[in-house]
């Protein structure tokens, strides 16, 4: 029978482990609070789940929300890229030769960054199980604890504040402010959270693009001089508008971090080549996958940029996957934003990362130890 499970002990380095068949899950998880940025509002988690099946019975996962406002990735076009360009393409290869995969999937088509992230995260989880390791160490190692800052949605100015309170009051020493949607009320915002939390939590500023460049730099003189200290200040303008982030880069003694306007390695040269911002926002449904995160911190690295580890609203399949990237990349990825699991209302993953508020810690099991998905809708 083809769907024979062996044993772990059962497989050799010399046996081979042929990619046979890709299947596809829908996982739904509610939110305990609605998630609003300056692009969206967003009450559940609803991501397409990849089952990368295998010879030997082992299967590796993956995961990609529809972020249509980012990536252009919708549940649809998430699907169809994998079924028509990508599974053709990686079917009957070998999970061994790692780096011809992520080419295959990186090749398959332009764009469609989620898909090809949900395929490689799987893709390397079976890479970990087929070597009988955690992620982490194929990926250099590291230690295996990291901690993560909490979202707080953009919302009137008296719910920011008791959000902000209770996410600390909950252990979280850094916190991710949503604003960029009214640039006086922001302003009220941040100095509010500030007033609240000042000694007890790190602030991050998100603006999500919703500022122009000028209206950033007033913003953030405005903050910088009444006293309120921010650890950075990410994508403050249009994606498209690298000019924009370097004049705020240059204006403002608050780090500035890229995240949508940077996708995958070559943006993220001529960003640099720009100085157009001092941080970088990594996330795998923008590069990818974890082939292309790896170069982008490694650039980052020889440059001396630091990066931050982001997700989208993703639950613990494919931000295991940037959790053990984080562990493996720890001196460059400084800053981690991995809510996403702990947005959620429940944890519907029983795997290898264990996401307990602001800690989490990664088992020595294979690949990304993912042992059971519950409630997983059938696509
Ligand atoms: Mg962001």
């Amino acid at each position: 029978m083809q769907n024979r499970k062996k044993t772990d002990q059962t497989i050799s380095q010399t046996d081979l482990m042929k990619i046979t068949d890709i299947q596809f899950g829908m996982l739904r998880v509610p939110l305990k609070t609605p998630f609003k940025t300056a692009l969206r509002t967003v009450d559940r988690v609803e991501d397409i789940i990849v089952m990368v099946h295998t010879d030997c019975g082992h299967i590796g996962y993956g995961e990609a929300p529809a972020t249509a406002v980012i990536t252009g990735d919708t549940h649809g076009s998430i699907v169809d890229a994998i079924r028509h360009y990508i599974s053709p393409r990686v079917i009957g290869q070998d999970i061994a030769n790692l780096n011809r995969i992520t080419q295959l999937i990186q090749g398959s088509m332009e764009k469609n960054s989620s898909a090809k992230a949900a395929v490689e995260i799987a893709v390397y989880d079976l890479w970990g199980q087929l070597y009988q390791a955690p992620l982490y160490k194929l990926l250099g190692g590291g230690d295996p604890v990291i901690t993560t800052d909490i979202t707080i949605s953009v919302d009137y100015i008296d719910k920011m504040v008791a959000d902000s309170i209770s996410a600390v009051d909950r252990g979280f020493e850094s916190l991710k402010i949503k604003v960029g949607k009214d640039i006086g009320v922001d302003i009220e915002r941040v100095k509010a959270i500030y007033a609240a939390v000042e000694d007890r939590a790190l602030l991050r500023l998100d603006a999500n693009q919703g500022w122009t460049a000028k209206q950033a730099v007033y913003a953030l003189q405005t903050l910088e001089d009444a006293g309120v200290k921010l650890e950075l200040v990410e994508q403050p303008v249009k994606a498209r508008d690298l000019e924009g982030m370097r004049y705020v880069t240059e204006r403002v003694h608050t780090p500035v971090m890229a995240d949508e306007s940077v996708f995958g390695p070559m943006e993220v040269i001529e960003l640099i080549r720009l100085r157009a911002a001092d941080i970088i926002n990594i996330k795998l449904m923008k590069t990818g996958g974890i082939s292309n995160a790896v170069r982008i911190a490694d650039i980052a690295g020889m440059h001396g940029i630091e990066c931050m580890i982001g997700c989208m609203l993703e639950s613990s399949i494919s931000v295991a996957a940037a959790v053990h990237l984080a562990v493996a990349k720890a001196d460059v990825i400084t800053k981690v934003d991995l809510d996403g699991p702990s947005l959620c209302q429940y944890n519907p993953v029983d795997g290898g990362v264990n996401f307990n508020e602001s800690e989490i810690s990664v088992s020595d099991a294979p690949g990304l130890g993912i042992r059971e998905i519950r409630g997983l809708e059938k696509i």
